[in-house]
C-alpha cells in the first residue's frame, strides 16, 4: 500500500479520508488518481468542486470529497499549504476527526497520539476481554486511554501502524489467527471463549427507506439533469429529474410524473423494476421510468437543466445511476 510509511502529512490525510468507510483495494484506485492528479494541496485547492466530485464518483460517501476540498482550500489560504503539525490543531479541519489527526499527527509529525479505528478497538476488546460496548461514547473514551497507556512513545508511528496492521491481519474480524497469535497465553477473549462476542456493541441503528424514482426525459441530443442541493445524500452531485416517495411508487406512474412536471403532455416509454441499494443506514429503492415528452426543446422544469448529451461525461452522478446511464448507452 503506497500510503504505508509515508510522512507527507497531505498523502496521509487523503489516503485516511478516502478510507474511511472504504475497502483498501476499492479506495487505493482512487488515492492513485487523486495523487497524480493533485500531487500537492494547492492544486487540489485550486481545483474546481465538480471535478473533485467526478473524481471522487463511485466511491460513495460524498460528504468526504465535499470536505476534503474545502480543508485543501482553507489549509492553501490560511495554513501557506501546510499542514498544522498537532493532533489538536488537525482536529479542527473540516471532516477530520480523532482517528484522521491521530493518524496524521503520528505518522507525519511523530506526536505521541494513539489511533482508534475499528481494529484496534477489536484487539483492545479481546486481549483486555472488555465487553462493554465499545459504540457508546464513554466507552469510546475508555478505548482512547487504553490506546494511549499502551502506545510506545519512543516510536508513535510504528505501534500505531503495528496495532491497526495486528487487527487487519491477525485479529481479524472473523476467524483470527489465534494460533499463531503472540497473545494467545494472556488474550482474555481467546481463554474465554468471547471471541465472537467482542467487540460488543449495542447501538442498532434503525434503517430508513427512501424511494427514488427517477425520469428519464431526453431528446435526440440533449438530456435533463439536476444538482443535488440541501444537506442530504450525493449532495452536490448530479442526478435525473426526480420523484421521491415515501412509499414504493407501484402504480399510478403517470399521476405523479404529470403532477411532478406540471403537464400531461407526455407518455410514459416503459419503466423499470425497483433496485435497493444499502447506504450506511439508509436503503435506497431506485427506479427509472422513461418519460417521453410532446415537446421536449419548449420544456423546462425548475432547478432542472438540459445538457448535451455528448458532455454527459463531464458529470458526477451517484454509482447506481451511473450504471444506469450507461447501460443506456448514454456516455
Ligand atoms: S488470541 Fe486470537 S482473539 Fe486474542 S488477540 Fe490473538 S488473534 Fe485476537
Amino acid at each position: 500500500m503506497p500510503w504505508k510509511g509515508e510522512k507527507n502529512p497531505y498523502y496521509i490525510w487523503l489516503s485516511e479520508i478516502i478510507l474511511q468507510q472504504t475497502r483498501v483495494e476499492q479506495g487505493l484506485p482512487y488515492f492513485l488518481r487523486f495523487k497524480k492528479k493533485y500531487p500537492i494541496i494547492k492544486h487540489l485547492a485550486n481545483a474546481k468542486e465538480d471535478e473533485v466530485m467526478k473524481l471522487w464518483q463511485g466511491l460513495g460517501y460524498y460528504s468526504r470529497a465535499r470536505n476534503l476540498h474545502e480543508t485543501a482550500k482553507n489549509i492553501n489560504q490560511n495554513f501557506k499549504g501546510k499542514f498544522p503539525n498537532t493532533f489538536d490543531e488537525l482536529k479542527k479541519l473540516k471532516g477530520v476527526g480523532d482517528y484522521t489527526a491521530a493518524a496524521i499527527a503520528s505518522f507525519a509529525f511523530g506526536e505521541n497520539k494513539a489511533v482508534v479505528d475499528g481494529n484496534v478497538i477489536r484487539v483492545l476488546a479481546r486481549v483486555f476481554g472488555i465487553e462493554t460496548a465499545f459504540d457508546t461514547t464513554e466507552s469510546k473514551k475508555r478505548f482512547a486511554q487504553l490506546a494511549q497507556e499502551l502506545i510506545d512513545k519512543k516510536k508513535p508511528a510504528t505501534y500505531n501502524q503495528a496495532i491497526m496492521d495486528f487487527g487487519g491481519v491477525v485479529c481479524s474480524p472473523k476467524n483470527p489467527k489465534c494460533d499463531e497469535c503472540p497473545f494467545n497465553k494472556i488474550c482474555v477473549a481467546k481463554n474465554h471463549e468471547l471471541i465472537e462476542q467482542l467487540p460488543y456493541r449495542e447501538k442498532r441503528t434503525k434503517i430508513t427507506n427512501r424511494y427514488c424514482n427517477y425520469l428519464l426525459i431526453k431528446s435526440d441530443k440533449e438530456i435533463l439533469i439536476q444538482k443535488r442541493t440541501g444537506n442530504d445524500i450525493w449532495k452536490n452531485l448530479y442526478e435525473l429529474p426526480m420523484i421521491e416517495t415515501t412509499k414504493p411508487l407501484k402504480k399510478g406512474f403517470a399521476e405523479a410524473v404529470a403532477k411532478y412536471l406540471s403537464t400531461k403532455q407526455f407518455s410514459i416509454e416503459s419503466h423499470s423494476k425497483e433496485i435497493a441499494q444499502m447506504l450506511s443506514h439508509r436503503k435506497i429503492h431506485f427506479r427509472f421510468i422513461e418519460v417521453e415528452l410532446k415537446d421536449f426543446k419548449s420544456f423546462s422544469l425548475q432547478g432542472a437543466q438540459k445538457v448535451k448529451l455528448k458532455s454527459l461525461a463531464k458529470f458526477a452522478f451517484p454509482k447506481t445511476l451511473h450504471l444506469y446511464l450507461e447501460q443506456k448507452s448514454l456516455f
